[in-house]
């Protein structure tokens, strides 16, 4: 069964999913590829990886990052799993256009998956073709790494090829693949999987190997599935406070898209916000606004609800005990979650700590920013001139006149000018990886330019600071550059 001839290229590949029962996954390689090409390798992550930049680079490593040859260590498989899409049942998903290649340990001794997406059909694409184009391929690269640089927990892009082969969506489209990096690729409805089919056995398997590879720490608790529960949930408030805190929309918060290891998965119809609108949707399926910036919270309490579901049958005690401490974790979500955002908000508007008045002054401040049609991360990080005096202001309403002298008296009585400039200098990114930058490489792309790419990969560096000379990747898009609808990256 072994493919190609990789000897040049190799990888530490350590596969412990691939040892668990067959009925996780389903063991197939991907498909070949015509003429791969590297358009980015990601030099950090290599070496975070102990992954050889020079070997990748060459033709025998593009020849493993498309697929092409797959290395003896390696144990290829597509993971199975089911989930609620926007809200409705489906028994069985699973990896329809991605493989898992193995698993690595890195130099921090985190143990991280190495997946292609974009590789071909496995048995769980259902009616697609398993493929990818480039368009969504260099999104994901994109956006994910500039999530890792803001320190929002996400999978990573190790590499983003074109394969030589065309894909079919409305018109024809240059086919590429995305080298995923993830913790784990083990999602809410990996759990529901089980859970729906009543197979106990096979969900203790998998929390039991989530826990020994992720929580290890966990395994000789008392009732460790419950404590596995609560710290999924903290992560997720984490990370769900994290995305608010940026003005970040997921767009498919599915719980199969909804991971246990807590990273961001699934850059699909994903955007940040540019003028900020609190109900602001992008997805064109998403046409009832369940996945709305403001309506993510929500959504993080139903998929939590979904996971707590799938894991009665592995608590202690009677039924109604264990529906009785899932259900006050829930609950609990709704207020952690306020005091996580109300302290990263009080820390973008340049407030280490969360005073009486700040909630008050936040909401008052979006209010402004809605209400006005101001950009949201240019309005935020406005804060530091505002805060100088100078004479760069973020608005010359009234309404702001007396939100910012109230401000004013806040941070004079709690703090000292240069303690909140340099609050909100670290707390509010002065890049974005906005949408319509996005569009713009994928265009270039297109026709072989590479210049706006090479500019955000270098503003994506150093996100909290202005390069010079790169003026426009730091403003909004104008009213003919803005994205109004984001697809689904298939
Ligand atoms: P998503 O909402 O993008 O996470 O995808 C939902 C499901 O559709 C997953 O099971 C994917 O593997 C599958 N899928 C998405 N795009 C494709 C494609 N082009 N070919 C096969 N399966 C796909
Ligand atoms: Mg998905």
């Amino acid at each position: 069964k072994i493919r190609g001839n990789s000897m040049a290229i190799k990888i530490n590949f350590d596969n412990s999913f691939s040892n668990l029962p067959n009925k996780f996954y389903y063991k197939i390689f991907p498909e070949k590829t015509k003429s791969p090409n590297l358009i980015i390798l990601n030099q950090n992550l290599c070496n975070e990886l102990n992954l050889d930049y020079k070997d990748l680079s060459s033709s025998e490593g593009v020849n493993f990052l498309s697929g092409n040859s797959v290395l003896k260590n390696s144990n290829p498989l597509a993971m199975v799993y089911a989930g609620h899409q926007f809200g409705n049942w489906v028994p069985q998903l699973g990896d329809g256009r991605a493989l898992l290649l193995g698993e690595v340990i890195a130099k921090n001794n985190v143990r991280y998956d190495i997946q292609l997406k974009g590789s071909g059909r496995t048995p769980y694409s259902r009616g697609g073709d398993g493929k990818a184009w480039l368009g969504p391929v260099i999104r994901e690269y994109l956006v994910s790494e500039y999530m890792n640089k803001i320190n929002i927990p996400t999978t990573r892009s190790l590499s983003a090829i074109t394969t030589g082969d065309k894909v079919f969506r409305e018109t024809e489209l240059p086919g590429a693949i995305l080298c995923r990096v993830a913790k784990s690729h083990i999602r809410v409805g990996t759990f529901q999987y089980f859970y729906s089919r009543e197979d106990t056995k096979s969900l203790k398997i998998l929390a039991d190997y989530f826990i020994k590879n992720h929580f290890p720490n966990l395994e000789k608790k008392e009732n460790k599935y419950f404590e596995l529960f609560k710290n999924v949930v903290d992560g997720q408030i984490d990370l769900v406070a994290k995305w608010m805190k940026v003005g970040f929309i997921h767009g498919v918060m599915n719980t199969d898209n909804t991971s246990i290891s807590c990273e961001t998965i699934d850059y699909g119809p994903c955007a940040f916000i540019d003028n900020y609108k609190s109900d602001k949707v992008f997805s064109s399926i998403d046409s009832m606004g369940r996945y709305c910036y403001k309506n993510q919270p929500n959504i993080l309490m139903w998929n939590m609800a979904c996971f707590a579901t799938t894991l009665v049958p592995l608590l202690e005690g009677t039924e109604e005990k264990k529906v009785d401490i899932l259900q006050k974790e829930i609950s609990s979500i709704s207020e952690k979650y306020k005091n996580k955002w109300l302290l990263e908000f009080s820390k973008k508007i340049g407030l280490k700590k969360i005073y009486q008045e700040n909630e008050v002054l936040i909401n008052r401040f979006l209010e402004i920013l809605e209400s006005e049609n101001l950009d949201f991360t240019n309005s935020f990080r406005g804060l530091i001139k505002e805060a100088e005096n100078s004479n760069e202001l973020i608005s010359k309403t009234d309404a702001f006149k007396s939100w910012k002298n109230d401000w004013k008296k806040l941070i004079k009585n709690k703090s000292n000018q240069k303690e909140v400039c340099k609050t909100i200098t670290s707390n509010n990114p002065a890049f974005i990886m906005r949408n319509h930058l996005v569009e713009q490489i994928i265009q270039e792309l297109l026709t072989d330019k590479k210049d706006t790419l090479n500019k955000a990969l270098v503003c994506i560096e150093k996100p909290f600071e202005k390069i010079k000379h790169y003026e426009k990747m730091y403003v909004g898009p104008t009213k003919e550059q803005e994205v109004l609808r984001t697809f689904c990256g298939t």
